[in-house]
């Protein structure tokens, strides 16, 4: 009964099977005109304090903040009209790392006020490094996906193919180079699906960019190492994707590697930069992908601007 009921009605799990059961596949596959999803990253429940007591690594037992600027998130995104396609959020959902004291709290507290968002707009959830661990192992990634739904897979909306990705198989696969190993096979089947369907775009979703600014980058904690960097961008290059939306950051950036843009988005929760907790607007026309980052207040108050509007509107 219990799984029955998961399936119908718990929003947190809808990845299933590699796929996202909020869209279904028949009803999606074909272009019906621009449409906009809002992406935000690191909601990183329980960041804020432990970053200011210089305990960034396990926690605390507080994580009101985060609270607030969620909750400010899903007030935001329930009030925008038209209604987003999905709210996609790209990882560290939680600050507590896999076998820390205060994750089991963490989580059910974001889940409380996540339930809010409108029931019109899905929620997509993609693993980040505290939500699986900085070297994955099976057991860490199988409790995320009993919380948060499957670590990848792939679904259609309004013609438009999207691909969340487990991106910490690409930091770190020491602990499951089986799981990495099916990850890519898997990836290949889907580039190759998406190369026949003649999809309009092709978008991925994963935590940790392939590089901040600069393919050429130095490789740091922020970004993927360079051999693999390069391999994974010559990839979706080849099967032309579009961009890569990603977060782990903490701050605003991104880059372009041969035309396929990476977008780096700041956190809804602490922030490590100049920017402000918010969240990006992202319009899919037939030609182009245009995107913002909005401040939570700036959403809150004004919504999105009237230019965005206008492109959306168009569909009608
Ligand atoms: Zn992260």
């Amino acid at each position: 009964m219990a799984a029955a009921a998961a399936a119908a009605g718990d929003p947190f799990v809808r990845a299933r099977g590699r796929t996202l059961t909020a869209f279904r596949r028949d009803d999606e596959y074909q272009w019906k005109g621009p449409f906009y999803f809002i992406q935000g990253a690191d909601p990183q429940v329980g960041m804020m304090k432990a970053w200011k007591c210089g305990n960034p690594k396990d926690g605390d037992d507080e994580w009101g903040e985060e609270m607030k600027l969620t909750e400010q998130a899903v007030q935001a995104i329930n009030k925008l009209n038209p209604k987003p396609k999905f709210f996609v959020l790209c990882g560290d959902l939680i600050h507590g790392m896999p076998g820390s004291q205060w994750r089991k709290k963490q989580e059910q507290d974001l889940k409380n006020v996540l339930k809010n968002t409108d029931q019109d707009v899905p929620l997509v959830f993609v693993c980040g490094n505290h939500d699986i661990g900085n070297a994955p192992t099976k057991e860490t990634i199988d409790g995320y996906s009993k919380s948060w739904g499957d670590d990848y897979f792939s679904f259609w909306v309004g013609g438009v193919f999207f691909l969340v990705l487990n991106s910490q198989l690409f930091f770190d696969s020491s602990q499951c180079p089986d799981l990495k190993q099916a990850q890519d096979v898997w990836l290949d089947e889907q580039l190759a699906v998406a190369k026949e369907q003649k999809c309009k775009h092709i978008i991925v979703f994963q935590h940790i960019p392939p590089f901040l600014r600069n393919p050429d980058e130095e490789h740091g904690y922020f970004n993927l190492k360079k051999p693999v960097r390069q391999e994974i961008m010559e990839k979706l290059h080849k099967a032309g994707i579009k961009a890569v939306f990603t977060g782990h950051y903490h701050r605003n950036a991104g880059g372009s590697y041969k035309g396929l843009e990476v977008v780096v988005s700041s956190a809804i929760g602490c922030q490590l930069g100049e920017d402000t907790h918010g969240l990006r607007v992202v319009v899919v026309t037939e030609e182009k992908l245009l995107h913002r980052y909005y401040s939570l207040n700036e959403l809150n108050s004004q919504g999105i601007e009237k230019e965005l509007l206008d492109i959306i509107a168009k569909q009608k």
